[in-house]
């Protein structure tokens, strides 16, 4: 028997297909995504990381220990500032692929930086929330940059050469909101090496937010307008575009003194985060994370990259 379907029928059962058939490849996990997911896991696995704290200390060790398998060395600046609690003592951990020395912050400036990528480590001190994990503000950033560190060492070792890696410390505030004298910290103190670089990098990207299940970007509106279209153009390339956006307005982050020392950063933040029921609660630990998510995060991150480093 033949059954002979309407050509609207046709049109439409096409449709549908192309849509199943979209759906089914818009979100596949690869090896990089399942990594960046199981970094996650393992800095989490180090406790609660606010500034000055054991839990910090651990997480860098786990950053270091996984960077230097892949020929990446690291070096602390710390810096001792005073906060609403009193003074603290605030650790950012800098990266070098393929350096002889890494030990001070003038070792930095013998050493060419064409870019910068970064995220912070710390998580929120919050009161009543003793064991708040922080799993995508911002352990899942951090996660993605070992796994992205790990294939530049392995696969693109010039342009690991030319990459400066910061996790900074501090960038959350003690009080409840960031303020000019409260956050940022670690990334405000990282910025003053940045002054008398000869030359400077030509760009700094900040991640946060960047694993959440679903997820949804919003670069804030006065990101440098060539670092945006670099981001837009990493994940059309990727067919990741529709997750990737500019916020209504400004942002305050780690991007913000980069910004300042004269270094165009970009901060490829999670859209909206503050109108969330997880934002800074209980509800920010692992169950918010997707190796999906951060299968999309590494790819556009990695095609920007290559991108930038490479001109
Ligand atoms: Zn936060």
């Amino acid at each position: 028997m033949k059954i002979k379907i309407p050509l609207p029928l046709v049109l439409i059962l096409v449709a549908v297909g192309g849509i199943l058939t979209f759906k089914q490849i818009s979100n596949p996990v690869d090896r990089h995504g399942k990594a960046a997911y199981a970094h996650t896991e393992g800095i989490l696995a180090c406790g609660p990381r606010p500034a000055d704290s054991e839990g910090l200390k651990k997480a860098q060790q786990y950053i270091s220990k996984q960077l230097a398998q892949h020929g990446w060395s690291t070096m602390s600046q710390a810096v001792v500032r005073n906060t609403p609690l009193g003074e603290k003592t605030f650790v950012n951990l800098i990266a070098r692929y393929n350096v002889d020395k890494l030990e001070t912050l003038d070792d930095l400036k013998t050493i060419n930086t064409t870019g910068i990528l970064s995220a912070h480590l710390d998580s929120k001190l919050i009161p009543g929330i003793p064991n708040f994990l922080g799993a995508d503000d911002a352990a899942s950033a951090c996660a993605l940059i070992i796994e992205l560190a790990a294939e530049l060492g392995k696969n693109h070792p010039e342009l690991a050469k030319q990459l400066e890696i910061v996790f900074f410390d501090g960038e959350e505030a003690f009080g409840e909101n960031i303020t000019p004298s409260d956050g940022l910290y670690g990334s405000r103190a990282y910025a003053l090496s940045l002054y008398d670089r000869q030359p400077k990098p030509r760009f700094g990207i900040v991640l946060d937010m960047i694993g959440h299940k679903n997820l949804k970007i919003a670069v804030p509106a006065d990101t440098d307008r060539t670092l945006y279209k670099a981001l837009l153009d990493a994940a059309s390339s990727k067919g990741y575009e529709k997750h990737y956006g500019i916020a209504q307005g400004s942002i305050i982050d780690d991007h913000l003194y980069l910004n300042k020392a004269g270094v165009p950063t970009i901060d490829i933040i999670g859209a909206d985060f503050n109108h969330t029921h997880w934002w800074h609660q209980s509800g920010d630990d692992l169950d918010l994370i997707s190796a999906e998510s951060l299968t999309i995060s590494y790819h556009t991150t990695m095609a920007m990259l290559i991108e930038l480093l490479s001109k």
